[in-house]
């Protein structure tokens, strides 16, 4: 618990750093914290220090996890990991924000389980093949697709570009995602997570994935 204390106050120091590099307030960007790989028990630890914004990436984990949750009022849950079509219906009733729309077929799916929610899209930057992500070409068809679902509040842009340990290669992607965003009028931006969040906010992040600055390495 003192370790997790710790951990979050560095996180929320290195925000503040960042903010203020960049003329930003520091209530436009949202933490969410990263469980994914960890058990129920540290998501009601973050919690209890104050966190409510959540992210997991597998809707199977999420679902064996959720009932040891209890209630946790006024936490948020995020999908941040790629979604399957036939997993839409679990992950409508589970989470309250798809990060990662990359299909219209998806967005018609999720539309259908006739529940509110809030969406974004994952954009794709780069060549790598194994990442998920509509490219931004295809950007203006998909956004189109979403925006007339009833049920879907598109909100904005969520990308991962390729690992590097160096900001400075990973800002162009975050610029560029903060670009494509202002193109679609889109408000917000999920890209950043623990080694270079600092960048991501510079270049206009509204969320933040944090996983392993908070929680340390994941074993499982
Ligand atoms: C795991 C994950 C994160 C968090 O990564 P850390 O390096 O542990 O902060 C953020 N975003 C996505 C999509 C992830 O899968």
């Amino acid at each position: 618990m003192k370790m997790l204390k710790e951990r979050l106050e560095r996180v929320e120091e290195r925000i503040q750093a960042a903010a203020r590099r960049a003329g930003r307030e520091r209530s436009d960007i949202t933490l969410v914290a990263v469980t994914k790989k960890f058990p129920a028990e540290v998501v009601c630890e973050a919690y209890s220090l104050g966190m409510r914004v959540f992210g997991e990436n597998y809707v199977q984990e999420f679902e064996d996890k959720r009932p040891a949750l209890g209630a946790l009022a006024e936490a948020q849950f995020h999908l941040i990991g790629h979604l399957q079509s036939n997993k839409a219906r679990v992950a409508a009733d589970l989470f309250h924000v798809i990060q990662t729309i990359d299909s219209e077929k998806l967005a018609r799916r999720l539309d259908g389980m006739g529940k509110r929610l809030e969406v974004m899209i994952e954009v794709k930057l780069s060549a790598e093949e194994s990442k998920a992500g509509a490219s931004p070409e295809e950007l203006s068809k998909l956004i189109d697709g979403i925006r007339a679902c009833p049920n879907l509040a598109l909100t904005g842009l969520m990308t991962m570009p390729p690992w590097n340990d160096d900001q400075e290669i990973t800002r162009p992607y975050f610029r560029r995602l903060a670009e494509l965003a202002r193109q679609h009028g889109l408000e917000k931006l999920s890209m950043g997570m623990s080694h270079d969040l600092e960048a991501a906010i510079e270049e206009g992040a509204t969320l933040i994935r944090v996983g392993t600055a908070l929680f340390g390495p994941r074993v499982r």
